[in-house]
């Protein structure tokens, strides 16, 4: 099977009904943009800049920053969506370089965009290096754990003085960066109408949206089995998120692992989604579902569908008939 995915490789991920759907490929390291382009992936919607600060004592600076950046920004023929750092919680620094005594509920605390605005100078190193980067290709920068609007428009604030500075220095950058939010918290989501007038665009992380929504740890092994993506409440917000996006003229994708689960495709293309964002190994196979789809028909069954479920006229069995077996 794997062999005929190859052949879809080059073909465009078009459903049956003639919906041109995005698919692109999540990578960690630049030298992951020739993988994702091997898979068929038509560019990066979530290149994670977190394993620059890893493992290490010390900060990376601007140059070294800049390089990787450049390097992966360059790698990628097509656009690549590039997240500020998301350190804390699932993703812990070296310990050598804690903020303070361990908190209780990492998950909860300082970590993510709460992280950069607090310590606004490694902000700013980030964003300085991600900007230059911006002048090799495509790049629009996404804001991670997002939870209310006015943590958007401080550090959409900081990108821009960086861009203005950088600007009057005579630094080459690209005309247009878009500035976007991570949408994985709850309250994001719902408040996503309000957000959407200030961001560029949107990426539902579902990792972290799961999480958050079902009040369960994603590293705690314990209550996993309660981690899941078809809980109605989890499909609600995410059809407000792809709305609010639709509303206002922006693109929403969703760059969490459920975007990469074949058994998912047809359930979100009816929830209204066009953008996935998935690990590189996951884009032939999400491509054969997208074009075997009719994204009308898909559409008109979800939205009603959803509705009866969160109404309690029907249980959420017939979501089944949505999934493709495993
Ligand atoms: C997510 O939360 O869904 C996501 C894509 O980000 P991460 O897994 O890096 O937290
Ligand atoms: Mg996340």
């Amino acid at each position: 099977a794997r062999k005929k995915l190859t052949l879809l490789r080059d073909e465009p991920a078009e459903s049956r009904d003639g919906e041109l759907i995005h698919l692109l490929a999540n990578i960690e390291l630049p030298e992951d943009a020739a993988v994702a382009a091997a898979n068929g992936a038509e560019g990066v919607g979530l290149y994670r800049t977190e394993f620059l600060f890893m493992n290490r004592k010390d900060q990376p600076s601007e140059e070294e920053q800049y390089d990787a950046y450049a390097r992966v920004v360059s790698a990628v023929n097509g656009p690549i969506t590039i997240r500020t750092l998301d350190l804390g919680a699932d993703k812990q620094v070296d310990s050598g370089r804690s903020h303070g005594p361990t908190p209780n509920n990492p998950a909860l605390g300082l970590r993510a965009i709460r992280l950069c605005l607090k310590e606004p100078e490694m902000f700013r190193t980030q964003v300085r290096a991600l900007l230059r980067a911006s002048a090799h290709g495509q790049m629009q920068i996404m804001l991670p754990m997002i939870s209310n609007l006015a943590e958007f428009r401080q550090a959409a604030a900081i990108i821009n003085t960086s861009r203005d500075e950088l600007r009057a220095q005579g630094v080459p950058m690209a005309g247009k960066v878009p500035i976007g939010a991570m949408i994985e918290v709850p309250a994001a989501a719902i408040a996503a109408p309000m957000i959407a007038r200030h961001a560029r665009f949107f990426s539902i992380g579902t990792n972290d949206l799961i999480q958050y929504t079902l009040a369960i740890d994603r590293v705690d092994d314990e209550v996993n089995y309660l981690y899941d993506p078809l809980h109605p409440a989890v499909l609600q917000l995410i059809r407000m998120t792809i709305q609010a996006g639709e509303a206002a003229g922006i693109s929403v994708a969703m760059c969490g692992e459920m975007a990469g689960d074949p058994r998912y495709t047809r359930l979100l293309l009816g929830l209204g989604l066009t953008e996935f964002s998935m690990h590189p190994s996951s884009v032939l196979e999400v491509k054969s579902v997208v074009r075997e789809s009719s994204v009308g028909e898909l559409r008109g069954r979800v939205g009603g569908l959803l509705e009866r479920i969160m109404s309690g006229e029907t249980g959420a069995d017939p979501l089944e008939e949505l999934l493709r077996p495993a």
